[in-house]
């Protein structure tokens, strides 16, 4: 009898052995899903591999339970994409296999295609050029049914019912003749709003150049970097080389970083492609709905594919392109379980299977960057706006060391709201609310203080009055003066936010004042009703954080300010200015987009920092080089590859004294280099007290091969208590 390796969801990185049914399995079965015992229970896992010998006794082997046939086998190419996350990720393949799946697919019951009744018709580009007449006079329901269509690209089926009794029957006869597109929902208003519009623009120089480049090898892997500015048209880019997709029957993985932002591209994309198959796939949906998506897509019926980081797991038998809008984006990295970075995993994905892959960005991230100047990804620049007369806005300092703020509000930046209320034009407040940890800095020299060993900042630990470096352990005392220019005036600085909000709407009374966060968007219809308000103009100043910095188009918006923004310039995090940039880059990039003129202002006490600077000019270029220097002196990625190891436990202390005896039991080999354990920045969650270890080379096949290594150590540590986690390429400490 055949014996099945079975990936199951349990952090082991092993397979597990069990003896295969009595009907036949054959390597046709490998990535079926089955039943089998496991200790006590039964588990749901998927076959790997089926071989004919296992090193575990026979008596011992224990049947399979029962193997699942509702759905095809995953395929090949995707179980070696599970196998490269585990080995990168130094995660356990069964996690891996298991995280990849849509949830209704890991659950116990096999999955059975929901019937979804057909609400709604929608006009192909055949139905569009199909001609009237050929449809007899006395045939008025078929005339009647098709002018409508034509008139409107779509008709419900409860207004086909208003229209005639044998509607929806000649309906189903325009889907055989493929006319029409079934749909089992009916497409939203933004969707409907979009169809209405969007004629295919010429594209402008930059554009064609683009597309003209990656063209004539869309059949071949690279990587390519669409550098372009806010506005400058990266999407109709990704239209075009779409549009080539969809003639050679291939599919395209869009991948994009907000749930949030998925009806807006959706929209775009609909209306562009009204006969195609799109499906989107993102945590919003419910489980039966991503399984019944992800099984289109791995049919092959899905054309477009667009979702958020799990879409990357998704099988694309005829997968021709990928592209990963805003690839700098923070939320294509996972956070917990699987850390695994989307992105990166998308530029795997794309050499597996020989086809290129698009990161789209006006401010990418310096790893991308980098890659892109040292020639192994390639570099397309969309430098101006695409929209004739649309020229980025006008950005400027506000030096708050002479226009004082008064409850976080500046004099002038009170009258440029004024104006631009009197002009019925609005404003976005965009408040930086990341809670940094105070580091220590000279506010006459801007000096502030930085580790001996690594060159990080050190964060300031008020109650026991020491300096300590997140990054490698270090501790020391605190300065009394400033060691470079004697200046007693130091003191800690990065706090929280003040009350905007509240003292906006005293100054403005009268003002419609609305506030975006992350938790009043978590909804997606409240989202959406949002965002109707803001764009029928019935509010008047906008109060929001990184969200709003996203992607959206807000026409009639003039006015960007932002306040409290300095404490990211001097952040303990390597990583805080290429962020602090990108954001403002991409906030400024809502000003001025419908013709208005934009005007972004910056409330600093250090308007002449270059990063200020180059954001004034709009120079990407010069900041991303400035900070490539600070990094490749600090030895920081990209010019180093790093690895964390968390651990998480009821006290700080065994959290401590797990990775101190992770850091001793390695073999400590040239070339990498292990810092001591550090409480994590926000220490306590849920109870639970995280602490980590920094592991890094500047060389990433001896990081790997390190890791490997002391990986089947670590698991081999008594960790009673405690919970421990590799973190391959992390992007927060
Ligand atoms: P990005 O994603 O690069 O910020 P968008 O793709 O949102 O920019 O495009 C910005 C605006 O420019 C959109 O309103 C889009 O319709 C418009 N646009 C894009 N390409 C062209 C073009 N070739 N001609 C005219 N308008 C264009
Ligand atoms: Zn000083
Ligand atoms: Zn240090």
């Amino acid at each position: 009898m055949p014996i099945l390796r079975v990936a199951l969801d349990v952090p082991v990185n092993t397979l597990f052995d069990y003896l295969g049914p009595d009907t036949v399995v054959t390597e046709q079965d490998v990535g079926t899903r089955v039943r089998v015992p496991f200790g006590k229970h039964l588990m749901t896992g998927v076959i790997m591999e089926v071989a004919t010998y296992s090193s575990i006794a026979s008596p011992k082997l224990k049947p399979i339970a029962h193997i699942f046939r509702d759905v095809p086998p995953l395929p090949e190419t995707l179980l070696d994409l599970f196998r490269f996350c585990s080995a990168y990720y130094h995660h356990p393949l069964g996690e891996v296999v298991m995280n990849g799946l849509p949830g209704r697919l890991r659950s116990s019951k096999p999955f059975v295609q929901q019937y979804r009744p057909i609400l709604e018709y929608r006009l192909t580009g055949t139905g569009r050029a199909a001609d009237p007449s050929v449809i007899p006079p006395r045939n008025i329901v078929k005339r009647r049914l098709l002018a409508r269509l034509k008139e409107t690209g779509s008709i419900t089926i409860e207004e086909a019912k208003q229209l005639s009794q044998r509607a929806p029957g000649v309906l189903k006869e325009f889907a055989s003749l493929w006319w029409v597109e079934e749909r089992a929902e009916i497409e939203s208003s933004a969707i409907a709003a979009a169809n209405t519009s969007s004629p295919v623009p010429v594209l402008t120089p930059a554009q064609k150049n683009a597309v003209d480049e990656i063209v004539p090898t869309i059949k071949q892997f690279n990587t390519w970097l669409l550098h372009g500015v806010t506005g400058s048209g990266k999407t109709e880019v990704y239209l075009r080389l779409i549009t080539l997709m969809l003639h050679q029957r291939r599919q395209t993985l869009v991948l994009v970083p907000e749930i949030n932002l998925t009806p807006q591209l959706e929209a775009v994309f609909r209306a562009r492609f009204p006969a195609i198959r799109l499906i989107s796939l993102h945590s919003g949906l419910n489980p039966s709905e991503r399984a019944g998506g992800w099984l289109q897509a791995q049919r092959g019926d899905a054309q477009i594919i667009l979702g958020t980081r799990l879409a990357v797991f998704t099988p694309l038998p005829d997968l021709g392109l990928i592209i990963v809008d805003e690839e700098q984006d923070m939320s294509f990295k996972q956070q917990d379980g699987l850390r695994y970075s989307a992105r990166d995993v998308a530029i795997f994905r794309a050499r597996q299977t020989g086809v290129p892959v698009i990161l789209g960005s006006a401010t990418p991230s310096l790893e991308t960057y980098y890659n892109a100047i040292n020639g192994r990804y390639l570099r397309l620049q969309l430098p101006s706006r695409a929209v004739r007369n649309a020229t980025l806005p006008l950005v400027r300092c506000i030096d708050t060391r002479i226009a004082k703020t008064e409850e976080g509000l500046s004099p002038p930046l009170i009258s440029a709201l004024e104006t631009s209320l009197a002009l019925n034009q609005q404003s976005l407040v965009f408040i930086n609310r990341r809670g940094y940890a105070p580091v220590l800095l000279c506010r006459s020299c801007a000096w502030t203080a930085a580790c001996q060993r690594c060159a990080s900042r050190l964060v300031v630990h008020l109650r026991e009055k020491k300096l300590r470096c997140h990054h490698c352990g270090h501790q020391e005392r605190f300065p009394t003066n400033c060691p470079e220019c004697g200046d007693q005036d130091i003191a800690p600085f990065g706090h929280g936010t003040q009350r905007v909000e509240e003292a906006l709407s005293r100054r403005f009374p009268h003002a419609r004042i609305m506030r975006i966060d992350r938790d009043s968007t978590r909804r997606k219809d409240a989202w959406q009703k949002m965002l109707e308000e803001i764009q029928g103009q019935r509010v008047d100043i906008l109060i929001g954080t990184q969200i709003l910095a996203k992607g959206h188009d807000f026409p009639n918006l003039s006015l960007v300010s932002v306040l409290n923004s300095d404490a990211s310039l001097f952040s303990s995090d390597f990583r805080a200015s290429e962020r602090l940039f990108a954001q403002l880059m991409q906030v400024a990039g809502r000003a001025g987009r419908g013709g208005i003129p934009g005007q972004v202002l910056i409330q600093t006490e250090f308007p002449n920092h270059p990063l200020y600077q180059a954001l004034c000019r709009h120079d990407y270029d010069s900041l991303a080089q400035t900070l490539l220097v600070e990094r490749k002196l600090a030895r920081f990625p990209p010019f180093i590859y790093q690895v964390l190891l968390w651990a998480e436990a009821p006290s700080i202390d065994l959290a401590l004294a797990f990775l101190a005896n992770a850091e001793g039991i390695s073999a400590k080999p040239k070339h990498i280099e292990i810092f001591d354990p550090v409480p994590a920045q926000m220490p306590r969650l849920k109870g639970m007290e995280r602490a980590y270890l920094l592991v890094q080379s500047s060389s990433r096949s001896k990081l790997q091969k390190f890791l490997g290594e002391w990986r089947t150590q670590l698991d081999a540590l008594p960790d009673r208590k405690v919970r421990w986690a590799l973190d391959v390429d992390p992007l927060e400490f």
